[in-house]
């Protein structure tokens, strides 16, 4: 049975989870529509949920997921290293043999630490930096998202009445952020390079590293361009301020990291999501001679970082399984996958006459009800009209058997076919056809 309306074994759960969790759920990003949907099951490309109803998944665990669910060499790989234990306060060789194939695929990693997400990854690149520098300050791109540290949450979901003119504003996300946090972290204006290059430069002395994410999900999807890049990478040079490109979500750009596709050289990287194969994972990886901030051979270890979980050996099995399937064809292919999407979906938008637009890299990609495709994540932000376009083409998506998350980028996986990217066109198709609250913005977008 395919998605549908009807989510009453959703709703009952829903009912019982709210007396146990706030809310109801343990991740803010959940979506409720208007009940959040459990599922029960995952194979390949499709999930089933607990009423029943199979959906074309596009969220696959915001991009994780990069081989689709219950991918069977990392099912084997993971059955096999449960029945030799979980977890031990020892290394395994699996480690090794994960940060392998990472060194020999992304230029810039020769060393690797891991912790267990995205979000310690950064955490952990920024106290690099700044152990490394000596300084504290930290920079980053408004709109970007990298996890829930502090430093990096600050501005990742400014808006128009908070923002500020040229020079963007730090605003903090999280209600209780220290004012201190504010004043360590310098906002940059996306893809503009005046008044990047002027902020890093009054701020040099102070700036323990550039934290960047090159294709930021969260702030439209939309790829930086490559003059800015050149431009950030010239200026951090030469102040001395580390570069760290943020590859937790982006890494599945390319068989050498989304560094190496935009010829970027950074100085640190993290990386999470895909490395795990589906578990939890994350890591910092660069050049021997800084990530030697972290080796505790002598007595008088700079920067001690460790983690109950870090490199257990499920996620390490996993993570190698995931990537040893990621060869050379596999992005080659995701890529064919990918540019299907974003050809096919322009056309269906064309020939209807709507102002949507899609951006996107590879096997992302993003729907803005604009009618050109943003530059900047301030052109990105969407409207409360535009936002509530997102949410209904979500829900109708999903009632079609399709997910795709509204506020966020969908992606493909290699578990997809052509036939499951023709169904969800015609799905898209179908949406853009049949949605009245569509059709009329788009008329009044018209007449304006
Ligand atoms: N950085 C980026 C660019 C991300 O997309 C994410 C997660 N979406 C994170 C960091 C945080 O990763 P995690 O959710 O594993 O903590």
């Amino acid at each position: 049975m395919l998605g549908h309306n009807r989510h009453v074994a959703s709703e009952r759960l829903f009912d019982r989870a709210k007396s146990v969790m706030p809310g109801g759920t343990t991740r803010f990003t959940i979506q409720r529509n208007p009940v959040p949907i459990y599922m029960s099951a995952g194979e390949g490309a499709w999930l089933t949920d607990v009423d029943g109803s199979q959906y074309l998944d596009f969220n696959n665990n915001y991009t994780t997921l990069i081989h689709g669910h219950a991918f069977t060499p990392v099912v084997e790989a993971v059955e096999r290293q449960l029945h030799s234990g979980t977890c031990f306060a020892n290394p395994t060789e699996h480690e090794i043999a994960l940060s392998e194939i990472l060194c020999s695929r992304a230029p810039s990693a020769e060393r690797v630490r891991y912790v267990n997400t995205g979000t310690e990854a950064v955490m952990f690149a920024l106290k690099a930096a700044r152990a490394i520098t000596g300084r504290t300050k930290v920079a980053k791109l408004e709109g970007a998202y990298h996890g829930a540290y502090d430093w990096a949450e600050i501005s990742e979901n400014s808006n128009p009445d908070n923002w500020g003119e040229r020079e963007p504003v730090s605003v903090p996300f999280a209600k209780g952020t220290p004012a201190s946090v504010l004043e360590e972290v310098v906002v940059l204006p996306f893809n503009d390079i005046d008044t990047t290059a002027d902020l890093l430069e009054r701020h040099a002395a102070e700036l323990a590293c550039l934290l960047i994410d090159l294709v930021p999900s969260r702030a439209g999807l939309i790829p930086l361009e490559s003059d800015y890049v050149d431009a950030i990478r010239d200026i951090t040079k030469r102040h001395g301020i580390l570069l760290i490109s943020d590859e937790v979500l982006n890494f599945r750009q390319g068989y050498h990291g989304v560094s190496a596709r935009f010829g970027l050289q950074p100085d640190l990287i993290t990386l999470g999501k895909i490395i795990g194969g589906g578990l939890p994972i994350g890591a910092v990886a660069g050049s021997s001679e800084l990530m030697a901030i972290f080796d505790n051979s002598n007595s008088d270890a700079p920067l001690p970082q460790g983690g109950t979980f870090s490199a257990n050996p499920l996620s390490m099995v996993a993570g190698i399984a995931s990537m040893e399937a990621l060869d050379p064809a596999a992005f080659e292919r995701l890529e064919r996958l990918g540019n299907r999407i974003h050809v096919s979906l322009s056309e269906a938008i064309n020939q209807r006459g709507l102002p949507i637009a899609i951006t996107g890299l590879g096997s992302l990609f993003r729907v803005h009800f604009k009618a050109r495709p943003p530059r900047t994540n301030r052109e990105f932000w969407p409207t409360p009209m535009e936002a509530n376009l997102l949410r209904r083409m979500a829900r109708s998506m999903l009632v079609k058997g399709v997910i795709m998350p509204p506020m966020s980028c969908s992606s493909l996986s290699t578990a997809m076919t052509d036939s499951d990217i023709d169904f969800f066109l015609t799905a898209f198709a179908e949406f853009l056809d049949e949605d009245d609250d569509l059709r009329c913005w788009a008329q009044q977008a018209a007449e304006e």
